[in-house]
Order: structure tokens, then sequence, then C-alpha cells
């Protein structure tokens, strides 16, 4: 299969549907191989634009959701960036691009399995040295490394989770969908000083965020 061909033709469709408008997100996104962080079984339809199983009852993010979740956020490189929920370790990646140079990002994924997943992948692919993954309860997010110039959750949170809003730089972006189990709304949450501003961007749906900070069980 032409990856690079299926690659460049996803990039185009989501400009088109200006899911993607910044120019920096589409190269990030046609430079990271999806297929190279989907389970080897599934490589053939890593650029349908759709979530993807990666195992454990978990998805890899709909390429549609990664670009909403990056424009919105307004990368720069040099940002330190915190993310819960590895999972595959794709968006991190996509991140990774657009901090590079400089740039670092921790991302957090509670099932171990998972965890070694996206660490495989991001060594793989040459992401390595921006990316590091830790395993845990990302839920109180990563106090040692705070604060973060952008945080994305990648898993859906009953309510902003208080941690995630203190480890915030001032002038920082936190992405994080939330409500109930099945549907949620992503919140983009600016800091201004000690002042919080939220955004509601719009219907999603996400995995949930299992913790401390987020949902106690995993049972539905
Ligand atoms: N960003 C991922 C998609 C992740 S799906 C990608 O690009 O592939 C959401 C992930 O959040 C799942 O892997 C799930 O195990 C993880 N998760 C759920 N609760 C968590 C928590 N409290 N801390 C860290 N990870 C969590």
């Amino acid at each position: 299969m032409d990856f690079d061909g299926a690659r460049a033709r996803l990039v185009a469709d989501l400009r088109q549907s200006r899911f993607i408008k910044d120019d920096m997100v589409a190269d990030a996104m046609l430079k990271v191989p999806r297929e190279q962080f989907v389970p080897r079984s599934m490589r053939e339809e890593a650029y349908t634009d759709s979530p993807l199983s990666i195992g454990s009852g978990q998805t890899i993010s709909a390429p549609h959701m990664v670009a909403i979740m990056v424009e919105a956020s307004q990368l720069k490189s040099g940002h330190k960036v915190l993310e819960i929920g590895a999972g595959s370790g794709y968006h991190a990646a996509v991140v990774a691009e657009l901090v590079r140079p400089g740039g670092r990002v921790f991302t957090v994924e509670r099932v171990a399995s998972l965890a070694k997943f996206a660490g495989d992948n991001i060594n793989r692919t040459g992401y390595g040295n921006t990316v590091q993954i830790i395993c845990g309860d990302g839920s109180n997010g990563l106090p040692e490394e705070a604060p973060f110039d952008r945080i994305f959750v990648a898993c859906a949170a009953p309510d902003v989770p208080m941690p995630l809003k203190a480890q915030l730089a001032d002038g920082g972006r936190l992405l994080v969908p939330v409500g109930g189990r099945y549907f949620q709304k992503l919140m983009l949450v600016e800091r201004k000083g000690s002042k919080f501003n939220q955004e509601d961007l719009g219907g999603c749906v996400f995995v949930p965020l299992i913790g401390e900070h987020g949902y106690r069980t995993s049972s539905m």
C-alpha cells in the first residue's frame, strides 16, 4: 500500500473540511506515519479518518480530532507539553513535530501495555528525543515537570481536573473533553494569571479518563 499517498490525501481532505487551517499543522500531520502507530494488522486502515482499536479497550483518536485539538492549542517550537493518555503515541508525535526544536512532550498512560506500545512506536519513528512516556495516573498531572505551556487530555473527564489547571503556565492552553461517558464537549481552557477562561469547541466522544481526578472505575 502507498502510505505516503494515502497520508497526503487524508491531510488534503482535512484541509478541505477546515479541520486543518494552519500550514504547520498540515506539515506535521504529513510527516508522522500513522501506519506506524496502529497494530500491524490494521495498517491498511491507518488513513481512514476514524478511531481504531489499539487493544485494552482503547483507541487511537481519529485524525480530524487530533487536528482539532492541535489547531486549537496553537503550539510553538520550544513549548513544554503534557498529554494525558499516550495510547498509541500518535498525538504525541504530531505535537513533537510542532514543538521542535527545543520543546518537550511528556505523555502519561495508565495502561502499562499501552505505555510500552506508545514507547515502541515513538522510538521506531524517531521521536524518542522529544517525547517521554510515563506510566501512571495522569489525572494528577505531572507535578515534577510543571508548569506546562500546553496540556492535552486524550480521554474524557467528568470535570476539568483541578491538578491540570494548577499545572498550566500563565498564558497556557488546556484541551480536555468534559462530560458524560458517551458524549462530551471539547473544552479549551486558557490561563491568564489566576483567571481561567473556558470555551466550548463542540461535541466529541473519547474513552474515559480513569483515575483520582477522573472516573473512578472502568466499568461502563
Ligand atoms: N492520544 C492517543 C489516544 C489515546 S486514547 C493516541 O494518539 O493514540 C486515551 C488513552 O487514555 C487510553 O490509552 C487510556 O488508557 C488512557 N487513560 C485513561 N485514563 C488515564 C489516566 N488517568 N492517566 C493516563 N492515561 C489514561
